[in-house]
């Protein structure tokens, strides 16, 4: 039976309480941190270490900190009053210092340390007035004891209520379990990279004999991390190789369409549209089916790629549908593909949670006989009455949102249609790998010409009069400007109320006409004027909550104001100001904030001042984020890595992705010797959805 655990595991994932020191108690605390099984306690690592080399003297060592010192004991001082420490006088090799007790009992201290005799010590030592004492020593041993200490200590991360020894004690006894077992890293890489064997990696993992073996470089950790990183890479290259394998179609189109826009449009596509476009189509036009990443930072120009690819299935004689996460976005694909597609002389329609009705039913009748050629819309889009004639390209944009997960059940259910997948937010590397690694991928690293910089700056929020007046300015000279207003927790309901207010302000203060409203809790048809007065310039002025942030194409706007901006993200910040410097003229950005500001706050606000490279502006954010965060864990589908830190280890992930592809490119059911071997690491790493994979075949 394929799908079911190795036996050479069992161990491994038997109960907690097999392990020395863990009864029901403990494994119950244990289980709040999900550390539920003898793998779980493996594969959580020291976080830390305590250097507890023995030195001579106390004088010198860096203190506060942990020293280790041979003492002969002194004097044994009683506490004078009920709350004052016991204490206890000792001599080094160079000068006396002090243990502290608190509600210690005299006889227990007087047997382990007894006048006159010599003991090691070890524990944490601070100054007071000029001199050493260290509280509660954490070993006090006879010198001929001194083997049992620790030269190094593993610190493990605590949980409530259970203690740094049970922990050590269940840790040496997880390792204990661990079989030798079949490797299942290429033995090139392994040899490259001087990693050791699974076994002796756990081993050592849980021995560090120094800070170095608890560093990210350390070789155990990183071979440990990259078992985790070369699972979930290999359960992407398994749905990769799996949608690869079903019948796609072949979908060329002459050329003729995308001629005919090329030659309608006032400027030519950039080398990096040319390539995408090129990618695209070649997917399109081999038989597998096409699973492919766009991303393009804001600005980029990923709609001209995306009509490109459409056109294509329109020409071979199929449809093509364009997805957007939100109803403003759909209906400005929609107002900026409308021309385009006129010029071509193909049909384009919407779809949204909006039609009703017998127009509705109208659409759907004309979608399934082919009538309509290419359809925009939200994710009413799938709706299961929604049957295209001959879906040929389904584009799902700027769907980060989305996680591996719901795209893998997208891509599963689907017809034979090609996918195509854009995203706006440049992710660092590792991420990008980690999170959309089954995919394949295009990206628009070069932007159109004949963009300005973007003039960022910071004000004080006691400056609003100023700024407005500025606005007032910049109104009269007929330019166009965002005001956000700020993000707030509560709810929808508040953000709206609180643009409400902003917007009547400014109304006062630049005439009623001037100024737009848009959130999230307008109808519909109100939400669509307040876009489209903008659009065509008869307002000036948008407030907006952040139902802006993605896609919103208007080149004229050339001022962002954006209000409590230490309230937002650094992917935010940059999506929202992304709305401006989209045209030929200089665009500014109003970072708008209240002090104090935090520390994270401020280092994003300098971010944005510094740079408006989408890509190091992701990487900031990586930093000062951390990844689970930086695509939202439970959303993004993002596997919850135990050992691997895309942060430091992340260059690990293009090695894991390019190993993954490849074994399966050698050996698809994972039947040789290796393949055998990776089983056991999906086992061992619980890879249901690639063990599912693999049994189904
Ligand atoms: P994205 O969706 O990647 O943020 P868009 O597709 O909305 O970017 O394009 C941004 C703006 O740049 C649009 O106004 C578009 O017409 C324009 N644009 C796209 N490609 C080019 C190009 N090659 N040269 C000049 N302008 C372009
Ligand atoms: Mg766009």
């Amino acid at each position: 039976m394929a799908h079911q655990r190795p036996e050479i595991l069992f161990p491994l994932f038997s109960a907690l309480t097999e392990l020395p020191g863990i009864g029901p108690k403990t494994a119950g605390l244990l289980e709040k941190v999900e550390i539920t099984r003898p793998r779980d306690m493996l594969f959580t690592l020291p976080a830390g270490g305590i250097d507890r080399r023995r030195r001579d003297t106390v004088l010198g060592a860096p203190l506060p900190g942990v020293v280790t010192v041979e003492v002969t004991v002194g004097a044994h001082v009683p506490p004078r009053a009920r709350n004052r420490p016991y204490r206890v006088f000792v001599e080094d090799a160079r000068t006396e210092f002090e243990l502290v007790f608190f509600h210690a009992r005299d006889d227990w201290l007087h047997k382990v340390l007894p006048a006159g005799q010599r003991r090691l010590v070890s524990g944490r030592a601070e100054l007071f007035d000029g001199r050493a004492q260290m509280a509660h020593p954490d070993y006090i041993l006879q010198p001929d004891e001194a083997g049992e200490l620790p030269l190094f200590e593993p610190v493990y991360p605590l949980t409530q209520g259970v203690t740094q020894k049970a922990m050590h004690k269940a840790a040496a006894g997880a390792v204990a379990l661990a079989p030798a077992l079949p490797d299942w890293i290429d033995p090139h890489l392994k040899a490259q990279r001087d990693w050791p064997g699974w076994r002796a990696a756990v081993a050592a993992a849980h021995a560090p004999d120094t800070a170095a073996d608890l560093a990210p470089e350390a070789p155990a950790r990183q071979r440990l991390a990259y078992d985790e990183l070369f699972v979930h890479q290999l359960t992407l290259a398994l749905a990769r190789a799996r949608a690869r394998k079903r019948p796609g179609r072949s979908t060329r189109g002459a050329g003729e369409l995308a001629g005919k826009i090329l030659q309608s449009l006032p400027f030519s596509p950039t080398g990096a549209q040319t390539r995408a476009v090129a990618e695209i189509q070649g997917d399109m036009a081999a038989s597998h089916r096409m699973n492919r990443l766009l991303q393009g930072d804001v600005g980029s120009g990923k709609t001209l790629v995306a009509l490109l690819a459409m056109l294509a299935a329109v020409e071979a004689g199929g449809q093509a549908a364009l997805m957007a996460p939100t109803e403003i976005l759909a209906r400005q694909h929609m107002e900026g593909l409308a021309p385009l597609a006129a010029a071509a002389g193909v049909r384009l329609e919407l779809l949204t949670g909006r039609d009703k009705g017998a127009e509705r039913a109208a659409k759907l009748a004309d979608l399934a006989e082919g009538r309509i050629d290419i359809l925009a819309g939200t994710h009413a889009l799938f709706q299961s009455d929604v049957a295209f004639r001959d879906l040929r390209l389904a584009i799902v944009d700027e769907q980060h949102r989305f996680g591996v997960r719901q795209r893998m059940d997208l891509s599963e259910k689907g017809q034979a249609a090609d996918i195509l997948v854009m995203t706006a937010t440049p992710i660092p590397r590792s991420l990008a790998l980690s999170h959309y690694g089954d995919m394949d991928l295009s990206v628009l690293d070069e932007k159109p010409p004949g963009r300005q910089p973007i003039d960022t700056a910071l004000v004080s929020a006691d400056r609003l009069d100023q700024v407005v007046e500025r606005l007032r300015a910049a109104v009269a000279e007929g330019r166009q400007a965002y005001w956000v207003c700020p993000l707030v927790a509560e709810s929808e309901a508040t953000e709206a109320t609180a643009a409400e207010a902003r917007f009547e302000h400014l109304r006062a203060a630049l005439g009623a006409g001037a100024v737009g409203l848009v959130h999230g809790q307008m109808p519909h048809a109100r939400k669509d004027a307040a876009m489209a007065d903008f659009v065509s310039g008869r307002t000036q002025v948008l407030v907006a909550t952040t139902v802006i942030e993605v896609g919103v194409n208007v080149p004229q706007a050339t001022i962002m104001v954006i209000e409590g901006a230490e309230g937002f993200g650094l992917a935010q910040l940059h999506q929202l100001r992304g709305r401006v410097g989209r045209g030929s003229g200089k665009s500014t950005c109003l970072l708008m904030y209240s002090g104090p500001l935090s520390e994270s706050a401020r280092a994003r606000l300098a971010i944005m001042r510094e740079t408006e490279d989408g890509f190091r502006i992701a990487e900031e954010d990586l930093r000062l984020r951390g990844a689970g965060d930086l695509l939202g864990v439970a959303q993004s589908g993002l596997p919850r890595f135990r050992i691997a830190d895309l942060e430091r280890q992340g260059e690990l992930m293009a090695t894991a992705q390019t190993d993954a592809r490849r074994v399966l490119a050698e050996d698809p059911d994972l039947s040789s010797e290796r393949g055998q071997a990776v089983r056991t690491a999906l086992y061992l790493h619980e890879a249901d959805r690639a063990i599912r994979m693999l049994s189904v075949g």
